[in-house]
């Protein structure tokens, strides 16, 4: 990797991932991550729950993330899957105004439609209501079945509530997708899913077919096949078959950047001026180490 390309993946659950795996993404040029909420793999049945889960994003993953260099974000909502147990997604609903203003929050999300269900549209709507009541960008999950009509429907529905396409950010677009979702004037993300959907290859066609405006790339690597370094990969594809360097540089790090950053939540000093690693921090006692030695970086070496 070019030591020089620094790189954002702005969608990646690392509550599901490893040190070791924070360790590769610093290493290959990742400064910064965007952590959506999301669901576990199997439902949550209490709210309590979900606050804990909040709490956990905006707490010890924020401070595991630094541990090892990283600057750590997420987006705070109710999952469009979770959506369809009314009683809880109540509950979840009163919950989320206690957290969309924390700290390091930079969006709501990620929301939207799995099955297209009315309950999932019933909360997609409210959260997007609460997303301008807070000024926060939005971050959609599209559906895998049906992508093409429940991508375009999200789209309506955002403005049907009055969002700026510029507030929100459509993700786990494809080829057929992007055309509207550029044209529209929303961003359009990109996930790269190892070995299936949007491969490395694609996304560089992509880039090179629609260039580098309002599109960005990430790995939505989480509990699943996935792989957190598919950003700083594809970066490095893109530069191997040609795409000049500053093209790469917006989809993998600027366009993310300025989406999220309507936040206030987010700014490039975060990381460029971060303080020193000392894993001889402790989050509420608790390190990351085993018994090892603790990496304590002076204020002098940081790359
Ligand atoms: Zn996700």
């Amino acid at each position: 990797m070019d030591k020089k390309l620094k790189l954002i993946d702005p969608h990646i659950h690392m509550t599901s991932r490893t040190t070791d795996d924070y360790e590769r993404m610093a290493k290959a040029g990742i400064v910064a991550i965007i952590e959506p909420s999301f669901w576990m793999g199997q439902p949550r049945t209490e709210v309590g729950s979900f606050k804990d889960y909040y709490n956990h994003l905006i707490g010890w993953e924020r401070f595991r993330a630094s541990q090892f260099g990283i600057k750590h974000y997420c987006t705070i909502g109710l999952n469009s899957k979770e959506a369809n147990n009314e009683p809880l997604a109540e509950a979840v609903m009163e919950l989320l105004p206690k957290y969309v203003c924390k700290e390091g929050v930079v969006g709501i999300g990620e929301i939207g439609y799995d099955d297209q269900t009315a309950a999932e549209d019933k909360y997609f709507r409210m959260q997007l209501e609460l997303s301008k009541l807070v000024t926060l960008p939005v971050q959609v999950h599209t559906p895998h079945r049906d992508k093409k009509a429940g991508t375009i429907r999200s789209m309506d529905v955002c403005e049907e509530h009055g969002l700026e396409p510029s507030m929100v950010i459509i993700d786990h677009n494809n080829e057929e997708t992007v055309e509207s979702v550029l044209d529209r004037g929303y961003w359009a993300a990109f996930t790269i899913y190892p070995r299936t959907k949007m491969g490395n290859e694609r996304m560089a066609a992509v880039v090179k077919k629609y260039g580098p405006e309002r599109i960005i790339v990430d790995s939505s690597a989480d509990w699943g096949v996935s792989d957190p370094l598919a950003v700083p990969k594809t970066a490095r594809l893109m530069l191997d078959m040609g795409i000049p360097e500053e093209h790469v540089h917006m989809v993998c790090y600027q366009n993310a950047l300025a989406a999220y950053s309507q936040s206030g939540q987010m700014k490039e000093s975060d990381w460029e001026d971060r303080i020193p690693i000392d894993q001889r921090r402790q989050f509420n006692e608790n390190s990351v180490l085993r018994g090892q030695d603790p990496l304590v970086e002076s204020d002098n070496i940081i790359s």
